[in-house]
């Protein structure tokens, strides 16, 4: 008689645990990268020493003093016109959005006339402005936004602007400052850079240094402190090369590589 031989079922071999590991943690590192390469990079090395109330109020009587008032660089007509080139100055330059608005703003300076003119011819406006697609359509929804639910008017209140399409903190706070004179502290790369070098408000944040620029000027600087620190990041506190030699308050800068 033959000899059966009973063959065990046949079963899957198992994920070796380091593999099934890897499939999972691949797209977490890559959303993590990608987290990364969109934070500001503070300014190294961070200053230690910190100001003292005395100083502050120095550096910003000096700026008082060189421009009692300053302005923005951003054109505008109106309260709305400043929103709308907020919203498209995001990762654009000041003078490439002006070269862009200066006829738009003709032609649309409320959010009627801006639905009126309609998206496609918006587009045309602005197409030298990068990310001009997703603007456009932006600009567009928030006019229609601030028709239906504020009666045609820029909202006044943080929340009220930051539910627009295409609005954020920092165009909030450039928006409330400019427009209905909030005492509030818009940071853009200029001021986050001068505000890490200086050590008047280190942070790894747009919004650390913000909070830590709130509170450590005074309220008699407030409404215009965030054009002298812009325009002091632009002109003079520069990114790759600072004019310290120049600088009015190089005295008490507290970065260390500064050159004076
Ligand atoms: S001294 Fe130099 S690094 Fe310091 S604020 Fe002035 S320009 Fe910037």
């Amino acid at each position: 008689m033959a000899k059966i031989t009973l063959k065990p079922a046949s079963r899957k071999a198992p994920v070796p645990k380091k593999k099934a590991k890897a499939v999972v943690a691949k797209p977490k590192a890559a959303a993590k990268k990608s987290l990364k390469a969109t934070r500001p990079k503070p300014t190294k090395p961070r200053p230690t020493k910190p100001w003292t109330p005395a100083e502050v109020h120095e550096v910003f009587s000096r700026f008082r003093k060189a421009n009692p008032e300053p302005k923005g660089e951003l054109e505008h007509v109106n309260p709305f016109t400043l929103l709308v080139a907020v919203v498209l100055s995001a990762q654009a330059t000041d003078a490439g959005v002006n070269k862009a608005t200066r006829a738009l703003f003709e032609i649309a300076d409320t959010p009627q006339k801006m639905l009126d003119l309609g998206e496609e011819r918006l587009r045309d406006y602005i197409k030298t402005i990068g990310l001009y697609r997703t603007k456009a359509k932006n600009v567009i929804a928030l006019s229609a936004k601030m028709l239906s639910e504020f009666g045609g008017e820029v909202p006044r209140t943080r929340a009220g602007i930051e539910s627009l399409p295409g609005a954020g903190r920092k165009t909030a706070n450039v928006v409330l400052n400019m427009a209905f004179g909030e005492h509030t502290m818009a940071v853009d790369t200029h001021v986050f850079r001068v505000g890490n070098r200086t050590g008047l408000a280190p942070g790894k944040t747009p919004l650390e240094v913000e909070l830590g620029l709130e509170k450590v000027i005074p309220a008699e600087f407030m409404l215009h402190a965030h054009h002298w620190l812009i325009l002091h990041g632009r002109y003079t506190c520069l990114a790759r090369k600072p004019r310290c030699e120049v600088c009015l308050i190089n005295d008490l800068c507290r970065w260390p590589e500064k050159t004076v």
